[in-house]
Order: structure tokens, then sequence, then C-alpha cells
């Protein structure tokens, strides 16, 4: 028996002390990529479903490892928020996304001057916004809202072109300080966003709780609804009882022309996903604007 132990430990030993030395030495550099900033950040288009026009964009950020390549969010999120790296990490995506969107601002007021925006083009356009993702531990730290009022300062920022999307893993807990921070952003004029819809503990009761403007419905609704008529009639009822509560809808994930008839039917307002464009850079994301074409 001892033996045998001895040989499942020879056997797994390896393969631990891989994953631990992964973890450490991934660990180790997200350090001193905080450190240094060493991040990018994507935005991918949010647009109106029926028009197909550009409503702002999600900050998703991205991080260029000299061995790894770009390492996808999944892969180091999860260990910035164990670590509490993604306080430091989020406050540096908050103020690229705010610059960003400043800039955005200013290019859309740039394209309106020299257009009488009569002859049905491009036309006065919408403040375009920007949605920035907030993990549970972010919002809790203590020093969140300071940071999200600094930064719309900084930036001379309007407060209604920033969306904070929160999971329900925030709102699960019935914390007073996550409603009273909440109730503060939200008179600040920040929009504040449900996201991943339907993947937690979901309830639309959050809806009447929590001052939630904006609710984002997970992509596994939006892959089974042209598949089968029950999961249309969820994704519709969803739709249905938010926007009767004033709640806009953005449905993620869309990557068929299907899908996105079968939301416009139903009336979903607003959606992403690859069908109309993937997360793109700034200078790309500008040059949209500038275009200013429906997607
Ligand atoms: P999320 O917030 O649900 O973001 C949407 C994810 O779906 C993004 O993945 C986006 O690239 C991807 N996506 C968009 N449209 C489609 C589509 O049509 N098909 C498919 N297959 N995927 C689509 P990404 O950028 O890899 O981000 C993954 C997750 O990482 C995000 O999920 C979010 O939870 C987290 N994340 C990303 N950036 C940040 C950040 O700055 N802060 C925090 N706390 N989390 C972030
Ligand atoms: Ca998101
Ligand atoms: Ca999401
Ligand atoms: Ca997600």
């Amino acid at each position: 028996a001892k033996g045998a132990g001895k040989r499942q430990w020879r056997r797994f030993h390896p393969v631990l002390q891989a994953g631990m030395i992964e973890r450490h030495e991934l660990q180790a550099s997200l350090d001193s990529a905080v450190a240094e900033s060493s991040f990018q950040v994507l935005y991918q288009p949010i647009v109106e479903i029926a028009s197909g026009a550009l409503e702002g964009f999600e900050a998703l950020v991205r991080w260029p490892h000299h061995t790894r390549g770009l390492v996808p969010p999944e892969q180091f999120i999860t260990l910035a928020e164990e670590s509490g790296q993604i306080v430091p990490l989020g406050a540096w995506v908050l103020g690229h996304a705010a610059a960003e969107a400043s800039r955005w601002q200013q290019t859309a007021s740039e394209c309106l001057d020299g257009h009488d925006g009569l002859d049905g083009g491009a036309g006065p356009r919408k403040q375009l916004y920007v949605s920035v993702n907030v993990s549970a531990r972010q919002f809790r730290d203590p020093g969140f809202v300071d940071v999200v009022r600094q930064t719309l300062d900084g930036h001379s920022m309007e407060p209604s072109s920033l969306i904070l999307e929160l999971t329900e893993s925030v709102l699960m807990r019935r914390d007073e300080r996550v409603r009273t921070d909440m109730m503060t952003l939200s008179d600040l004029g920040v929009r504040l966003a449900i996201d991943d819809f339907g993947t937690g503990y979901s309830s639309l009761s959050y809806l009447r709780e929590f001052p939630i403007t904006i609710l984002k419905i997970d992509k596994s609704f939006i892959d089974g609804l042209g598949k089968s008529s029950q999961q249309y009639a969820l994704v519709e009822g969803i739709t249905r009882i938010a926007e009767t509560l004033g709640v806009r809808v953005i449905a993620e994930g869309i990557e068929s022309a299907r899908q996105r008839d079968l939301l416009a039917v139903m009336g979903c307002p607003l959606g992403q996903g690859y069908l109309f464009a993937r997360p793109m850079g700034a200078d790309q994301a500008e040059s949209l604007i500038r275009a200013s074409k429906d997607l």
C-alpha cells in the first residue's frame, strides 16, 4: 500500500508542481504587469439591433505577455481577483476606457461639424457610451466609488456615458454597502448593468431592488434562440419584463443574422456579438465612429 502511494505521488507530483509553478509564475508576472500597466483594452461595439446603429462599446482587457501572447481574461482575471490585484488593474481599465470615451465624444462632434444634419446622413449622433466590467471584489473595495468619481472628473466625462457591468454575485449578498454604493453611483448619473444575466442566481427582482438600468442577457440564451421555442419565449419574457420596468436589454454574443432577426422581432433593443463586430483596438473603434456606418 505504501509503495502504491509512493507511485501515485510520483505520478501526480510533477503535474501538481507544474500547476503550482505555472500559477506562481503567472501571479508574479501579473504583479509586474499591474505595476507597469502593461495591459491593453479592446472595445467591442454595442449596437441597436433594428438598425445596426452604434450605441457604445464594451471595454475588454487583454494582457500581452512576452512569452504567452495575448492572454485571455479568463486566465488572469480570476487570479487577479483572488490576489486583490484586480483593484489596481480594474482602476487602470476604467481610466483607459474613460480616456477613450472622451476621445470618441470629440470625434463624434467633429464628424457633426460641417454636416447640416438635414440630408438624412449620419444625423446628430447620440452620446456614445463605454461599458466597463467591474468584478465583485473590485466593487466591494471601499475606495471604488471614489475611483469612479476621480475618473469621471479627470476626463471631464459625462457620467451617463459610463456603464458599469456588475455580475449577479455582487447583488446576491444583500450587502447594505453594496446598495448604498450603487445608489451613490446612480445619483452621480453613472449607469449600472447586470452582466451575464441568466448564468447565476438570476432574479428579475434585482431590477426592483437595485438602481439597475441595463440588463445583459448571457450568450448561452442567445445561442439557443433559433433552436428551441422555449428558449425564445424565455428571452422574450425577460426582455418584456425588463423593458416594462424601464431597463434596457442588451443581448450578448449574437453570432448569426437569424439570432439578430429573432431578437428584432421580439423587440430586444440592443445587441453585441461577432455578427456585428469583434473586440477591436482603440484606433479601429475611432475609425468606426468616424465612418459612422451602421453595423
Ligand atoms: P463578458 O463580460 O461576458 O464579455 C463578453 C465576452 O464575450 C468577451 O470575451 C467577448 O470578446 C466575447 N464575445 C463577444 N461577442 C461574442 C460572440 O459573438 N461570440 C463569442 N463566442 N464570444 C463573444 P473576453 O474579452 O475574452 O472576456 C471574457 C470575460 O473576462 C468577460 O466576459 C469578463 O467577465 C472578463 N473581463 C474582460 N475584461 C474585463 C475587465 O476589464 N475587468 C473585469 N473585471 N473582467 C473583465
Ligand atoms: Ca461584460
Ligand atoms: Ca457578459
Ligand atoms: Ca461572460
